[in-house]
């Protein structure tokens, strides 16, 4: 990268000079990644933001005293140099830099450097916690610094996709009101109104309704987020969405909008083009992977076999669900490599009682784990069912359908990593539709919005909803990328009628409705325009573009798996007046 202005501190960069600049007079600045001292020759690492440039001083062409400056210089310290471009002798191909290096004239020192808790190379030896603790010098490390900035790369190129479609970006409040997506709210206190509390919001969902009603017609914001949910591996309780919201759609015009979205930053970061998106209801999603974010760069659909495998004397197969999958390719598996598998289904993570295995042998042979119940013929039935072919293994369970088709798709992720199918540079995004309304909490023993309760029910499914609510479906989606939900979101309710009758039943009384959501029902009698949205989880979709499935790899300064920040060490307490001033006692006791 050049410098398009003039600079006086540097007028070049570490990442740009090579044979083309030979003899020129250069200024730069840096850090010092590494010094090598053989005495009458010193050659310095020099790195800033856009690469390493090799720094040499020659006791016979540098001053003495510049030398004597070099030979106190450690790792990190902050240098400026002046010099002339010179051929290097031994080059490094490896380097863009690498066939030159600078002849030292002038050296300053700008500041020395403790020696770093850990090597601020590609590969360091520094733990994960070490490099959260020290997260600007991990940042200084190549691969920390690509990440960050490929995320600016992605978020540039959807605001100017969104942008270019019209989309205003509206900022919202981040002190609100509770608004109820599932999770818990983070809470802060209000010294001004002492015992009152604002929440952090779960998303602007409401305010980018409230817009709507406004007239703002399409919305978006890359915001950040906050839920105070228990942590599961790589979630964050701040986390980023780009949320977007239109007046006047239908589910097809939001679709499309967003696949074009999505299809455009594929093509612009990874240079992939993607025709239209397949899409497939909540039910099918369930029914052939077992869960509603299909990874669909490879087959392995389910197959179920109730029909073909009850009341044949073997009782595991007579339960609700029978079900498998054939992986490709693995019919010749030792007893071991099974074995290994059922431990893996039989870990308490997944929870499944076993596995019944069938080899579809190369030569058309079926061999299985319960010859004793079921003839060839039965075992034909089944890989048909499947798909299987020869040289494959079918892998089956039984059980609960909900939880074995969990445990089975569990399985199905793990077979695919194994033999490779996960790979990072295909992309296949997809659309699920048709979620469910509302979804049975066995817990509180009441109905929750599955997506939220501000999605509109299909007007068709509207007769079921006081008998069978369960089966009522909604005009809800997700899209999904490489197994991942990348984002999701519905048509609303737009009049106040319906929405009040929602909350009636996710078992809110009149009151309590209003008293949390009258600003949202009041705004739907004052001309609210039909409307819906989505949003996208921002640090999720980055990280997969970048061909990662860490988050936290893509986040500049991200909590650790505790919620902590480990640099600033947050949170922590706050002093006895502070908590006088807002009214808050702790009893830590209890
Ligand atoms: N607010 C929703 C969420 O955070 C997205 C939406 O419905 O637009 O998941």
């Amino acid at each position: 990268m050049h410098f398009k202005f003039k600079k006086m501190f540097r007028n070049r960069t570490n990442g740009e000079l090579s044979l083309k600049n030979l003899n020129e007079e250069v200024t730069l600045a840096g850090w010092v990644q590494k010094t090598r001292d053989k005495g009458f020759m010193i050659w310095v690492d020099l790195r800033d933001r856009y690469g390493i440039t090799q720094l040499i001083f020659d006791a016979d062409r540098t001053d003495k005293s510049v030398i004597e400056q070099a030979k106190t210089l450690g790792r990190e310290f902050v240098i400026q140099v002046k010099g002339k471009v010179i051929e290097r002798e031994a080059k490094n191909p490896n380097l863009p830099t690498g066939e030159i290096e600078i002849l030292v004239k002038e050296l300053k020192i700008l500041n020395k450097a403790q020696l770093p808790p850990f090597t601020i190379e590609d590969e360091t030896d520094g733990g994960d916690e070490l490099r959260m603790k020290y997260r600007y010098l991990d940042i200084r490390r190549a691969p920390v610094r690509n990440n960050l900035i490929f995320r600016s790369k992605v978020t540039m190129a959807v605001r100017k996709y969104l942008t270019e479609q019209g989309f205003v970006d509206v900022e919202t409040p981040y002190l609100i009101k509770s608004t109820p997506e599932g999770a818990r709210d983070f809470v802060v206190p209000s010294r001004m109104n002492q015992g009152q509390f604002y929440a952090l919001p779960q998303s602007p969902q409401t305010f980018k309704q409230l817009l709507m009603v406004g007239g703002m017609d399409k919305y978006f914001q890359i915001v950040k987020c906050f839920r105070d949910e228990d942590l599961r591996a790589d979630r964050q309780p701040e986390f980023t969405q780009i949320d977007c919201e239109m007046a006047f759609v239908e589910q097809e015009d939001i679709l499309d909008v967003f696949e074009g979205l999505i299809r455009h930053l594929l093509k612009e970061i990874n240079g992939v083009e993607v025709q239209k998106f397949p899409r497939i209801t909540y039910d099918y999603a369930m029914r052939t992977y077992g869960n509603d974010k299909p990874d669909i760069r490879f087959e392995m659909k389910f197959g179920e076999l109730n029909d073909l495998v009850k009341d044949k004397g073997f009782q595991v197969f007579d339960q609700e669900l029978v079900v498998g999958i054939a992986v490709l390719g693995c019919s010749e598996y030792s007893r071991k490599e099974i074995d290994a598998l059922i431990d893996f289904v039989k870990k308490p993570q997944i929870g499944s009682s076993g596995l019944v295995w069938v080899k579809y042998q190369a030569d058309g042979v079926l061999k299985s784990s319960v010859d004793k119940f079921y003839s060839e013929e039965d075992l034909k039935t089944w890989a048909e069912r499947m798909e299987a072919k020869p040289g494959d293994l079918m892998l089956i369970m039984a059980g609960e359908t909900d939880k074995t088709r969990s445990q089975l798709s569990t399985l199905r992720m793990h077979m695919a990593e194994k033999l490779g199918l996960r790979k990072r540079n295909e992309f296949a995004p997809l659309w699920v539709l048709d979620f469910p309304l509302l979804e049975w909490d066995p817990d509180t023993k009441r109905f929750h919005a599955m997506h939220h309760p501000f999605t509109s029910p299909k007007p068709e499914d509207l007769g079921l909803l006081k008998d069978q609510p369960a089966k009522v479906r909604a005009n809800a989606y997700d899209m999904v990328l490489n197994g991942n939900e990348i984002g999701g979101g519905s048509i609303r309710i737009h009049d106040k009628e319906t929405q009040k009758s929602m909350f009636k039943l996710l078992g809110f009384t009149d009151e309590q409705a209003q008293e949390q959501f009258g600003f949202l029902m009041d705004a739907f009698q004052f001309g609210a325009p039909p409307h819906g949205g989505l949003a996208f989880g921002l640090d999720r979709l980055v990280a997969i573009l970048g061909g990662q499935e860490t988050i936290r790899d893509f986040i500049a300064f991200p909590k650790n798996n505790a919620g902590r920040d480990v640099m600033i060490d947050a949170p922590a307490t706050i002093d006895e007046a502070q908590l006088q001033e807002l009214c808050l006692k702790l009893d830590l006791k209890k």
